[in-house]
């Protein structure tokens, strides 16, 4: 699977689902390689801050061939995730064609739902050269009971492109691992975070199939 976590705007959580979904694939056996597309290099530096021994493979790659250049960086390679760069358009178009399913991340905010309409956009331009390109929104930073978590996910329905059924919740842990350079599931196994980790995963393998 090439996974392109995408979304034009900043801080909607790419860079936090990028390593935790590329970090439960490797989980699961599989060789992972997680592609930085972007130039401010966040999951590069998560890579940094790392003590422990490698996950799986990261490179930085913020250039608008790696449609082209893909076949060739992830030879050997069970599954790529592609973390997003923010605004830059060729990057990210670059990305959505390299992909095989973009995933979109937006947060329960109605600025965020707006803000969705760029990618919906340029996934809907790649579609007419590669039509086999699927998506999701993924709901991220949800928080525990209250309204607006629900209420985003009828305001993404009036795009085109449907909303995973798990979704991921604000939770203290994602920042604390991501300044270790490590997944949720490291600092916390059996976590809550982890578990919605593994159930974004599991829906996502099973639309890529
Ligand atoms: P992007 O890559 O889209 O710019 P990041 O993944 O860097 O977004 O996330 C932006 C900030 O929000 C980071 O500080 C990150 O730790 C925090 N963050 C993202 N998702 C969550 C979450 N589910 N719970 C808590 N903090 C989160
Ligand atoms: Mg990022």
């Amino acid at each position: 699977m090439i996974l392109g976590v995408l979304n034009q705007k900043g801080g909607v959580g790419k860079t936090t689902l990028s390593v935790n979904l590329a970090a439960s694939l490797a989980r699961a056996g599989r060789r992972v390689l997680l592609i930085d597309a972007d130039p401010q290099g966040s999951a590069l530096d998560w890579a940094a801050a790392r003590q422990e021994g490698p996950l799986f493979s990261v490179v930085g790659f913020p250039r608008p061939t790696i449609h082209r250049e893909i076949a060739q960086i992830g030879n050997g390679y069970d599954h790529i995730v592609i973390d997003g760069p923010p605004r830059v358009t060729d990057l990210a178009r670059s990305a959505i064609m390299a992909s095989d399913l973009v995933l979109i991340p937006v947060q329960p905010s109605p600025y965020d739902v707006w803000a969705a309409e760029e990618v919906v956009k340029l996934i809907e331009e790649a579609r007419v050269y590669k039509e086999s390109i699927k998506c999701s929104f993924v709901v991220n930073r949800k928080i525990a009971n209250t309204a607006i978590g629900r209420d985003v996910g009828e305001a993404l329905s009036a795009y085109p492109v449907s909303v995973l059924s798990a979704s991921i919740t604000q939770r203290v842990v994602f920042a604390e691992a991501a300044g270790q350079g490590m997944a949720v599931h490291e600092v916390e196994p059996g976590g809550p975070a982890a578990a919605e980790i593994e159930a974004v995963t599991a829906e996502l393998m099973e639309l890529a199939r």
